[in-house]
């Protein structure tokens, strides 16, 4: 298998029945079977090349399963209707009441919430951890923990923990190393730095279009077959299941996805020197003042830059919204949750995709009132995005 995800994912070519160059959209709910033995074979995972139901699967949601593992570089993968059910259908597979999860306090809100609030009412309890603290990781976890749970570049406080320790002490436990690879399509392969299981939004870089909501979980077979298994699979018993024209669709935007994060990571890196330059407070991994700026430069793929994702403190939640306010004005981008748009979007992270999170917590993880997060656009000409940029910052009197 080659090593480099670009490569992979341009020799990932599914084939179509017609000849088109796309592959034929699978457009059925159901499977017709030649004979009874078939069809009952099929109940036991016995009918190889057979498709039964899409609530299962079917050849375009296997596909752009394909090309996701293609990506990752794992040996499997299964897509669902949103990044969210990935990372729910994943952890329910992985825990039973009783057992716990590590988790990064750094993390997406609505993942939070899922292990916060949701996931206790099931008997699976979580531990939030500085994942970037190995001996807190190390201390957290027990007998009865199931998995470590983080992000690559974390949101919002785009934070990287050193993957392959992670994996390392996940196998020494003998337990499941998580990570979500949302922000980093591309630019990061934790499978390749040991983790067990890759989950992503496609929402988000993946499909590049803000048009869907979707997800993916990358793993090995084994663990992809368990998802659907008809008797007790939770993506099959759930049923999160990601639409064939939608699936085919995120499938054509994947093959521009690393001309996509090229201009992203361009457009994010040049905004945040410049920003750095007039003593904005950014945050951003391709800065040497990033805390995990070296991490990053060892763990990611070489070619496709630091990613999209920048953060600044405005210094207070009204500047913030001043700032915002702003910038949407001046057209810089458009406030707005989400990421990995052709166009800026931006959002408060406290009181936004992050306020699932309580303040005390949010305050511990540097998570402060006047953050706003940005997912840099694709911006044809940033010296120009910098000015009117510029303009809402001295507007809103953030220049010294
Ligand atoms: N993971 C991360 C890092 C996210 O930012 C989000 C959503 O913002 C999700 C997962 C959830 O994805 P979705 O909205 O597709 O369910």
């Amino acid at each position: 298998m080659a090593s480099n995800p670009v490569d992979r994912l341009e020799r990932y070519n599914p084939e179509s029945s017609d000849g088109g160059v796309n592959p034929t959209i699978s457009d059925s709910a159901t499977f017709a079977f030649p004979t009874p033995d078939l069809l009952k074979a099929a109940f036991h995972d016995e009918a190889p090349g057979c498709f039964l139901y899409s609530r299962s699967s079917n050849a375009t949601t296997r596909m752009l399963g394909g090309a996701l593992a293609a990506l990752e570089g794992s040996e499997a993968g299964h897509v669902t209707a949103s990044g969210i059910s990935a990372i729910a259908v994943t952890l329910l597979q992985l825990a039973s009441a009783g057992n716990q999860i590590v988790a990064s306090h750094t993390i997406y809100g609505g993942t939070w919430a899922l292990l916060a609030n949701l996931l206790p009412r099931f008997g699976i309890e979580t531990r939030f951890v500085d994942t970037n603290d190995l001996d807190a990781v190390s201390e957290a976890i027990t007998e009865d923990t199931a998995a470590i749970y983080c992000e690559t570049l974390s949101n919002p406080m785009l934070r990287m923990p050193d993957l392959p320790a992670l994996a390392e002490l996940a196998r020494k436990n003998d337990i499941a190393l998580v990570v979500d690879n949302t922000f980093a399509p591309l630019l990061v392969s934790p499978l390749a730095h040991g983790a067990d299981i890759v989950v992503h939004s496609l929402t988000k870089y993946i499909n590049g279009a803000s048009d869907c909501v979707a997800g993916a979980i990358c793993a090995d077979e084994n663990f992809i077959a368990s998802l659907g298994d008809v008797a007790d699979g939770p993506a099959m018993l759930l049923g999160p299941v990601l639409d064939s024209l939608r699936a085919q669709s995120i499938y054509k935007n994947m093959g521009t996805l690393d001309v996509r994060m090229e201009r992203h990571s361009r457009n994010a890196h040049y905004l945040a020197e410049k920003l750095a330059e007039r003593e904005i407070r950014v945050t951003y991994p391709g800065l040497p003042s990033h805390p995990d700026h070296e991490r990053y430069d060892q763990l990611s793929n070489k070619g496709v830059g630091y990613g999209g994702m920048l953060a600044l403190d405005a210094g207070s939640a009204e500047a913030a919204d001043d700032l915002a306010r702003r910038l949407q004005a001046a057209e810089v981008g458009v406030l707005a949750v989400s990421l990995g748009y052709y166009r800026t979007l931006f959002s408060p992270s406290g009181s936004s995709t992050s306020s699932e999170i309580p303040p005390e917590m949010q305050n511990q993880m540097g998570l402060s009132p006047g953050l706003l997060r940005f997912s840099i656009g694709l911006d044809h000409d940033i010296e120009a995005t910098w000015e009117r940029f510029a303009g809402c910052l001295a507007g809103a009197g953030l220049l010294g």
